[in-house]
């Protein structure tokens, strides 16, 4: 078989399939579910799978799952990565009327993206002539939202992570997949692909570790016996001047943000606050820079509770690692040669964006950077989104772009990689340095929140 005439029977089958794709994207931006609630959209997601004949997996990581579409080899096997979970704005004109929740970070469309190249190898019978696998996954909570609830689950002992994608790391389920593929969508009609970055070292995201606060000091009157109060809201106050004075000990090449806020702040205005509660986010673009700011804010907040005789609890939670310095060369140019040959110049944008000296153009966080630190990843940014994300006025409009040629790039990459032998994939994996290994994940992280 002629491997051209497969990639274009390939690509026939994403094209077939547009109608039911754009349906998917639509269904799931009508059905938004905040991180490890997203029970209707697992559900929906799997009811596709079946229909199209394949296995599937449920509750990974509570409400996710997966797929397994078997080539003529078990390995290497190929992840597809969608994320399932939305975000929590009511302003949103189409968030759910109940929960508030609205798909303004455009997950709908990386599931209706795995969804579409699910069907696309199914419907062509592909996977007949590639030498591997494709692993579908539909992955929870990429969002580090609800973090309070997420820690009763800790407490619990349902889960161990913020993050979804991490979750099934710690269960195992990346053990058997060598390359894992995901895009991002973007809020811009000027592009409808873009590939970031190039061979080499390369600017990347940050990472982060979570804290949970807890002051404790004494109620009393606040009027009549104030003397008998420890007031853990002083406290509080004390310890974020004291980390806001260290802000400049921090490098800009580190890119640290230490950002918190107060979840309580006391139970009555004439009561001495007895307990103060705060959530704080530690971002910084290497993991010592990370564990560099969460000492000297650690010692900010013993020194608040210090300064008024209180006490303070520190829960650290595990983040989200920073991005690998170095990601897979060969990947990356094969991301590039599909997209050339694939999509009209003027619907791409290809190379460096963010050509800037320090290595974090980018403040946000995802949890696709720790899966980034175990094994060869390739993801791309896509258009068709307009407005500001994780804010009312992101929609999609255009949905073709959004939902449809994502599935496509996916599909010829997956083709070439695991096309006669899985030449190219077993060269990714060949040459791939991993920052982290596999089976050292769990210690890497207990390493960062001890220290
Ligand atoms: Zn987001
Ligand atoms: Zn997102």
């Amino acid at each position: 078989m002629d491997k051209s005439v497969l990639k274009g029977k390939l690509l026939d089958a994403v094209e077939a399939r547009a109608d039911d794709i754009i349906a998917v994207g639509q269904w799931i931006w009508r059905n938004p579910e905040v991180g490890f609630k997203e029970h209707k959209t697992a559900e929906y997601t799997s009811s596709i799978f079946k229909g199209l004949g394949l296995e599937v997996e449920e509750k990974i990581g509570l409400t996710g799952l997966q797929t397994v579409i078997k080539g003529r080899d078990d390995r290497p096997n190929i992840a597809v990565i969608g994320e399932l979970d939305a975000l929590t704005i009511p302003e949103h004109p189409d968030s759910d009327p109940v929960t508030g929740s609205v798909h303004s970070c455009g997950h709908n469309g990386q599931m209706a993206n795995m969804i579409g190249v699910a069907m696309a190898l199914v419907d062509s019978g592909i996977m007949e002539h590639l030498d591997g696998s494709v692993t579908c996954m539909a992955v929870p909570a990429e969002e580090p939202i609800d973090i309070e609830w997420r820690r009763e689950l800790y407490s619990e002992g349902k889960l161990y992570f913020l993050g979804g994608k991490q979750e099934f790391i710690k269960d195992g389920y990346f053990q058997d997949v060598d390359i894992s593929l995901a895009n991002h969508m973007a809020t811009n009609t000027d592009w409808k692909i873009a590939v970031r970055g190039g061979e080499g070292p390369q600017p990347g995201g940050v990472g982060f570790m979570g804290k949970m606060i807890r002051f404790k000091g004494a109620e009393a009157h606040s009027g009549a016996a104030p003397w008998n109060g420890v007031n853990a809201l002083n406290a509080a106050n004390i310890a974020m001047s004291a980390i806001d004075a260290q802000r400049d000990t921090f490098k800009d090449s580190d890119a640290v943000r230490v950002h918190y806020f107060i979840t309580k702040g006391g139970d009555a205005v004439n009561i001495v606050p007895s307990e103060v509660r705060m959530e704080m986010m530690i971002r910084a673009a290497s993991v010592d820079a990370i564990k560099d700011a969460s000492m000297k804010v650690d010692r900010a907040l013993k020194g608040g509770a210090m300064a008024l005789g209180a006490e303070v609890e520190i829960d650290n939670i595990p983040g989200y690692l920073p991005s690998p310095k170095q990601g897979s060369d060969a990947l990356w140019r094969n991301m590039r040669d599909n997209v050339a040959e694939i999509f009209d110049e003027e619907n791409t944008l290809m190379g460096v964006v963010n050509p800037s000296p320090i290595r974090t153009p980018h403040g946000a966080v995802s949890d696709i950077n720790d899966v980034a630190s175990i094994m060869p990843k390739a993801s791309f940014g896509v258009g068709g989104a307009i407005g500001v994300g994780h804010s009312r006025s992101y929609s999609i409009v255009d949905p073709y772009a959004a939902y449809v040629m994502p599935a496509k790039l996916y599909a010829g990459m997956v083709l070439d990689l695991l096309w006669d032998g899985a030449k190219l994939a077993r060269q990714v994996i060949d040459e791939y340095e991993p920052e982290v290994q596999k089976s050292g994940y769990m210690d890497y992280w207990k390493d960062i929140l001890e220290s």
